[in-house]
């Protein structure tokens, strides 16, 4: 791995929570986001949830998962604004009503309603790509 840089000046703002790209494994998950809703996966052999979306349960590799529709809603685990960026300012984890928590954006809430463990709920926004993304405001 390579040492980080001695200064951040001039290098690119994060401005894009990471995202799973769409292929057959993950095409639900982006259908169902089109519509307005996130999909998790719940797992048939331990019954935990999980969040991003993959074939095999993380918790015991059993591949016998199901999707979960979320209720859209959630609270802030944690979030930084970033200043320097244009178009999503606010980067956070959000913790699903589920369980899982996600890397996300905060988007249409004034930045004095940001706290840790403010209530959110979902919207559905294009990403830096282009491709449908879960973000959340604050309710
Ligand atoms: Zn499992």
């Amino acid at each position: 791995m390579a040492a980080p840089p001695l200064s951040w000046k001039g290098s690119s703002p994060v401005s894009q929570a990471p995202a799973p790209s769409e292929n057959p494994e993950t095409k639900p998950y982006f259908d169902a986001l089109r519509d307005g809703k996130l999909l998790i996966k719940t797992c048939r052999q331990c019954g935990q949830v999980h969040f991003y979306p993959r074939a095999g349960c993380p918790f015991c590799f059993s591949a016998s998962t199901d999707w979960l529709e979320c209720n859209g809603t959630g609270t802030i685990y944690a979030y930084s604004v970033l200043r320097s960026a244009k178009d999503l300012p606010v980067l956070a984890y959000v913790t699903l009503s589920e369980g899982p928590t996600l890397m996300t954006s905060i988007v249409d809430s004034p930045v004095n309603a940001l706290s840790n463990g403010a209530h959110v709920r979902l919207v559905v926004r294009p990403g830096a790509d282009g491709t449908p993304a879960p973000m959340f405001t604050v309710i």
